[in-house]
């Protein structure tokens, strides 16, 4: 591309209402232009980086077995109805009605568009497992759009959905995409961590994130280098919900702590032998009533499910957890107030025993302890909302880092949920009809673009990673059209470049060197060329990579040779 062909549109000054550098660079080098909120129009620099990821992602999702296809961004109320989101939604759901008064939304994301393809697309079990994707425009209604296109309204998302007959081959799949991702991070040249995630409302067995890691990022993550421990500090939010889903445990019983002063008391409400394992409990009481507990003895946070607040420890439910007074953490003897005493039994083979102690200020505060019965699959705890820099890492493997991050990928098991409340069906090996087993799995491939300048700037303006560039090479002549020698020669470098296959920029404006010098940077071009009369007189040409300080001389014969 020739600049005259190709318009830059640079702005000299930051905008004033750009608060992340990525927002503002993007502005300033052209690559996009706000309409409206949370809208925007992405100019030709900013399409081609765009483009760019969008083929990394496709291609790694062809690689790993999914299929393309695309789906409509306007989508019946119907099937919203259907699954039972069109009332769960909420404002984050763009509803609109066409002539005939028939409601649709703009799709935010398409489980029930897929679903409803895929219950009259596949009817046996040997169709499956299928996995297809899309790479299509999403439209919420963001609370607060903000950073330009990192939380747009409208945005590019690639979005796969894989349906099987049971868990285990989803599973695999999603093994696969998690593989996948891992690729497509890493070949756009990346600084990134999967964490595992929260599953929010969705439900379902398994989640991972993938979050680029930057200040500017909207979530806390939780990682360590020496393990493989990471997690979103999100996760934690939900637990307490989980932990008392009684479809997950067998036995949920509560009682009253008037009636709990021993263990012994505990185990016979509880009506289990008082060796047998008691994971959590949780405290409820009316909002003026205040609790104090104290944990004594050696205790992993993480094992006990507890949690810290303020420095206060206390279990992870806690209904009335603004009016804890006071706990300390590993004191025995310090009670406060103290009415009762409860002991929970920590009997994990390998996890010390510890106490706890509580205290109420009025009766009427009730402690539910949670038995989970041994055979069932236990939820992951993973309570690390309120860790810090350095602390251990819940697997006994290294220190935790906290770091900020950006989700640009999110890997779902969706189990049932769709497909279950859909209808969508398949018969099985026994001729059965079985409702089939769901995963979802989705890349912000425009956040991606604004994440990367997070991480790949200077002073100067963007540097982008190779797979990113909009073009590869730059050639800046110095007076183009006045000298027929410095013109022939950048002719020339261009048309090899392209023979080449390498993308080359030739900036024929015919500017002070100095404006097209911070264009160029700015706009973040790996490599710059610069071909002056001066340097020709020699032989010479002027190389500099963009993470360099420094321009070096070239041989003019080298000079291709020296890019690829
Ligand atoms: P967030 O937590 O940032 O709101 P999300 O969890 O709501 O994202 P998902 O439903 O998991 O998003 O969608 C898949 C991917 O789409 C996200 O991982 C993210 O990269 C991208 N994405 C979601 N919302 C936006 C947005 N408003 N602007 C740009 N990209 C987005
Ligand atoms: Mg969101
Ligand atoms: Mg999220
Ligand atoms: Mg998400």
């Amino acid at each position: 591309m020739k600049v005259s062909q190709f318009p830059i549109s640079t702005l000299r000054d930051t905008p004033a209402d750009a608060e992340v550098i990525s927002h503002q660079l993007m502005l300033k080098a052209g690559m996009i232009k706000r309409l409206a909120s949370g809208l925007y129009t992405w100019g030709p620099l900013g399409l081609r980086v765009l483009r760019k990821v969008e083929n990394v992602v496709r291609e790694e999702m062809n690689n790993a077995g999914a299929v393309e296809i695309s789906m409509p961004a306007v989508q019946p109320a119907d099937l919203w109805h259907e699954s039972g989101r069109w009332d769960e939604y909420g404002p984050e759901l763009l509803r609109i009605s066409d002539r005939n008064n028939r409601e649709f939304c703009f799709g935010p994301t398409h489980e029930e568009v897929i679903t409803d393809y895929i219950r009259t697309e596949v009817s046996s079990y040997k169709q499956l497992p299928v996995n297809y994707f899309q790479i299509q425009t999403k439209f919420r209604d963001e609370v607060r759009p903000r950073f330009g296109v990192m939380r747009s309204r409208e945005f590019l998302m690639k979005d796969a959905y894989s349906f099987h007959l049971t868990p285990e081959c989803l599973q695999s799949t999603y093994e696969d995409m998690f593989a996948a991702y891992q690729k497509v991070f890493t070949r756009l040249g990346l600084n990134f961590r999967p964490v595992e995630a929260d599953n929010g409302s969705i439900g379902g067995n398994a989640s991972h994130e993938f979050h680029v890691l930057a200040e500017s990022g909207e979530d806390d993550i939780a990682f360590s280098d020496s393990s493989d421990y990471a997690a979103n500090i999100e996760k934690a939010a939900t637990l307490p919900s989980t932990l008392v889903r009684p479809e997950a445990s067998q036995t949920m019983e509560s009682f009253d702590t008037p009636n709990i002063k021993t263990i012994d008391d505990l185990a016979q409400v509880m009506d289990i032998p008082a060796t047998q394992q008691i994971k959590t409990l949780i405290v409820e009481g009316e909002d003026d009533s205040t609790v104090v507990l104290l944990i004594r003895g050696d205790h992993n946070l993480n094992e006990i499910k507890a949690e810290k607040i303020d420095g206060v420890i206390v279990p992870l439910t806690f209904a009335t957890e603004e009016k804890i007074e006071a706990v300390t953490g590993s004191k025995p003897g310090s009670l406060g107030p103290v009415g009762l005493e409860l002991r929970i039994i920590a009997d994990y083979a390998t996890q010390p025993m510890a106490d706890f102690v509580c205290g109420a200020n009025k009766e009427g505060v009730h402690l539910k302890g949670v038995n989970w019965v041994r055979d069932l699959p236990e939820p992951e705890f993973q309570d690390i909302r309120n860790v810090i820099n350095g602390d251990p890492s819940p697997d006994g493997k290294g220190t935790l880092q906290i770091r900020r991050g950006i989700e640009v990928g999110h890997i779902f098991q969706l189990g049932t949920k769709y497909s279950e409340s859909m209808n969508a069906k398949v018969l099985n090996e026994n001729g059965k009809s079985q409702v089939m087993t769901m995963g979802c799995y989705g890349i912000g491939v425009s956040r991606i673009v604004a994440s990367c300048i997070e991480q790949n700037n200077d002073e100067n303006g963007i540097i982008w990673p190779a797979a990113m560039a909009p073009f590869q090479v730059a050639l800046a002549p110095l007076n183009y059209n006045k000298s027929a020698e410095v013109k022939a020669v950048a002719d020339k470098l261009y048309q090899e470049l392209r023979d080449l296959n390498i993308e080359v920029l030739l900036d024929d404006r015919n500017i002070r060197p100095g404006a097209m010098f911070a264009d160029l940077e700015l706009i973040g071009i790996p490599h710059r060329i610069v071909i002056s009369d001066r340097g020709l007189k020699e032989q010479k040409l002027e190389y500099k990579s963009r993470t360099a300080a420094d321009a070096e001389s070239v041989e003019l014969e080298d000079a291709i040779n020296f890019i690829k």
